[in-house]
């Protein structure tokens, strides 16, 4: 594997452990970062321009809510984990699954472990087009877009918190912290939420830790789902 950042990288935790605040800092440094807020902040504005909220928008904004802890689930352990496979002599594997391999081994690596960007613009227009003609108006179609950019948000930036060195205070944030460094480290098995733990909790993969044997493909994802050593690009 090709390290994408050097040893002595600024997207590599080094020293004493990060705050929050410099976390916050390195995250703004990335492009995700700032083409996820922008998109909030359109979004945002978008909503607020649609008309006054309404029952209807809770009930929306509860389903993306009580959705997310599956498609997180769903998407880590189907998409992210893809096992490539050749069909009629063509292999199919997907730029996420390959970054999320390197990711795998290589989990310091903070850039790594951004969503690539081509995926998020291209998840972006797909949600633009797709909620304004399943929501029946407007400004439900604002506040459907309005918790994608959200949840999108939270994700990115809770995942990239957790692989840096800070040390939360708060248990239930030391609970997330500790679930996706157990997936990395312990048992690439389990564990497959990264912001909400409900879809393990229901789907059998959130096992006592201490019952759990330590993976010896937790770190090379790429032997486990029998894939070829591939190099990543950061686009
Ligand atoms: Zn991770
Ligand atoms: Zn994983």
């Amino acid at each position: 594997m090709i390290r994408v950042s050097a040893a002595d990288s600024p997207w590599r935790a080094q020293g004493p452990a990060w705050t929050w605040a410099h976390a916050a800092n390195r995250f703004l440094r990335h492009h995700n970062a700032w083409i996820l807020i922008s998109v909030f902040v359109v979004t945002a504005i978008g909503r607020s321009l649609a008309g006054p909220l309404g029952f209807s928008d809770l009930i929306v904004a509860a389903a993306f809510i009580a959705y997310q802890p599956f498609q997180e689930w769903l998407i880590h352990v189907y998409v992210l984990h893809w096992r490539p496979r050749r069909v009629f002599g063509i292999t199919i594997d997907f730029e996420l699954a390959r970054r999320h391999r390197h990711h795998h081994s290589d989990p310091g690596d903070l850039r790594v472990g951004f969503m690539p960007t081509r995926t998020l613009v291209l998840a972006s227009l797909a949600h633009a087009l797709l909620w304004p003609l399943v929501m029946p108006d407007g400004a439900l179609a604002w506040t459907a877009l309005l918790m994608v950019a959200t949840i999108g948000l939270v994700y990115e930036w809770t995942h990239f918190v957790v692989h840096t060195s800070v040390v939360p205070r708060h248990p239930w944030v030391q609970r997330v912290f500790r679930y996706h460094r157990l997936h990395h480290f312990k048992n690439e098995n389990y564990w497959m939420g990264v912001t909400m733990h409900l879809g393990d909790r229901l789907l059998g993969t959130l096992p006592d830790q201490r019952a759990v044997p330590a993976s010896p493909t937790a770190r090379d994802l790429a032997k486990a789902v029998g894939a070829a050593p591939t190099e990543v690009t950061l686009a």
